[in-house]
């Protein structure tokens, strides 16, 4: 058997674990964060049964869907820039990183155009880290509020974040799971997706109520 098809299938058998073991109501979605990978690496976890992909640069990630088959869900989980926005929309599945009104605006425009609605996460950058990308959770009511309120071709999911380097990542995952709660009984949020765990902490990720997990380097080997 090709490695990546049973490390593929290692780690579908991992995450079905972790669930059980946490009481989960089902298994997490696994999206295989190819960035830096071939496209042939993609066609064999594709092979072995993964339908959902990552990527986190815009030309990397349309360079790929043209040379992959059709039916790939791709997710854009990179820092996005508003003006690749038009590149994206119509095929991305989720955009991961949603962080500011200016993004959320520009999403809507062009979704409009397409007469499309974009599911969307709202990336937190829980440790208000100033390199990252991410909004304040003190600012994201705010955000979920316009987008609600004007932006009907912008579909909010839920929640994604990364860990702050500083954070045992457990604590991260708690905390985001209980602001999707509280923003959720606010009325701000209807969306249940949470997009967290990586190579490294998955584990953890799902024992706190991860339904999208972004595994890399476990899975394609290091960068
Ligand atoms: C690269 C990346 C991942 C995957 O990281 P690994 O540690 O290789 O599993 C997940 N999420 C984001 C946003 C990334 O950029």
């Amino acid at each position: 058997m090709h490695a990546l098809t049973e490390r593929y299938h290692d780690l579908q058998r991992a995450l079905t674990q972790a669930a059980q073991a946490s009481n989960a109501p089902r298994t997490p979605t696994c999206i295989a964060v190819s960035k830096t990978f071939p496209a042939t690496d993609i066609q064999s976890v594709y092979d072995a049964g993964c339908r959902d992909f990552g990527e986190n640069r815009v030309q990397e990630l349309l360079d790929k869907i043209l040379a992959l088959p059709s039916d790939i869900r791709w997710h854009f989980i990179g820092q996005l820039q508003r003006n690749k926005v038009k590149y994206l929309i119509g095929h991305v599945a989720l955009i991961h990183t949603l962080d500011r009104l200016s993004l959320a605006q520009e999403i809507e425009k062009q979704a409009a155009k397409q007469s499309i609605i974009q599911p969307c996460l709202i990336e937190i950058n829980l440790g208000a880290e100033p390199q990252k990308g991410g909004i304040a959770p003190a600012d994201a009511p705010e955000l979920l509020h316009e987008i609600r309120s004007a932006m009907p071709h912008v579909q909010v999911d839920g929640l994604m974040c990364i860990p702050p380097q500083a954070w045992e990542s457990g604590r991260a995952f708690a905390l985001l799971a209980s602001l999707a709660q509280q923003w959720q009984a606010q009325g701000l949020l209807a969306g249940t997706t949470l997009s967290m765990g990586m190579s490294d902490d998955y584990q953890s990720a799902v024992a706190h109520g991860a339904t999208l997990v972004r595994i890399g380097s476990a899975l394609f080997g290091t960068r």
